[in-house]
């Protein structure tokens, strides 16, 4: 049975397609990469299935429940995670908690209730920040952090909520080619670990066949070919598209 189940997905941005009736389906625990040149529809077909864009036909079933309509934080309840940028953690919260979560940090009088809060649950999670590496540095604030050090931090704060489907929106960008390939090894141990599925947008074909399970190239708003990566590579419209021949 499929976790993932997308039909005929359909969005318009004015007159421009964005994403034409793409269908495909994911299994639990696999990892799925959807790829495509710049402007293919990968981000506008990933930010329909985590509810941050409604989209205009078609279906996104997750275990069952369809899922437009529903607002991200549903979404997020039912077991679909996805990565934020360490800068946006706090997205969840509403506008006004983000203002009194700053408040309440900086309140003399609350500062004990601040303190008793910070050991909320510490075993669990310094234990994921150990899974990633992190736990050494649990201390330090973020902004000192190296690049790559946060986006494992990022992967841990994804994995906290123990979703059944995590979602990436080109994990690797900005990453050299070996850090690239650091944090999706360290992914695949993970979610492989934890039995969580992944679809994850890539601009980097390299990355994709040593991660991905299988994947889906789109091109224009349109699923152009899928399968696993070996036999899709030698597609041929996948080879007009990438490698322009
Ligand atoms: P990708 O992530 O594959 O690079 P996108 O999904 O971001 O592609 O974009 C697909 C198409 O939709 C592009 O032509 C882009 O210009 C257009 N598009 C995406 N988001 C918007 C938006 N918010 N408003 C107008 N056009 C958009
Ligand atoms: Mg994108």
């Amino acid at each position: 049975m499929s976790l993932l189940e997308v039909r005929n997905l359909q969005k318009s941005f004015g007159g421009v397609r964005a994403v034409n009736n793409v269908s495909f389906s994911l299994a639990p625990g696999e990892l799925l990469a959807l790829i495509g040149p710049n402007g293919a529809g990968k981000s506008t077909t990933f930010n329909m299935v985590n509810g941050q864009l409604k989209a205009d036909g078609g279906s996104i079933r997750f275990n069952g429940t369809e899922l437009i309509g529903l607002k991200p934080r549903e979404i997020w309840r039912l077991g679909v995670g996805r990565t934020f940028q360490i800068a946006e953690t706090f997205s969840s919260l509403t506008v006004i908690e983000n203002v009194q979560m700053t408040l309440l940090s900086q309140d003399k009088k609350m500062f004990s209730f601040w303190r008793a809060a910070a050991d909320y649950k510490r075993d669990e999670a310094l234990s994921l920040l150990a899974q990633v590496g992190m736990a050494e540095q649990a201390e330090r604030p973020c902004r000192v952090l190296a690049y790559g050090d946060v986006k494992r931090v990022e992967l841990a704060v994804a994995m906290a909520n123990r979703p059944k489907l995590l979602l990436m929106d080109e994990p690797t960008a900005g990453m050299a080619p070996r850090e690239r390939n650091e944090l999706m090894a360290l992914t695949k141990k993970l979610v492989v670990e934890h039995g969580t599925a992944v679809l994850f947008t890539e601009h980097s074909m390299d990355v994709v066949f040593a991660y991905a399970d299988r994947m889906i190239v789109l091109a224009r708003g349109q699923l152009i070919a899928e399968g696993k990566p070996m036999e899709v590579r030698g597609h041929p419209k996948v080879q007009e598209v990438y490698f322009g021949s």
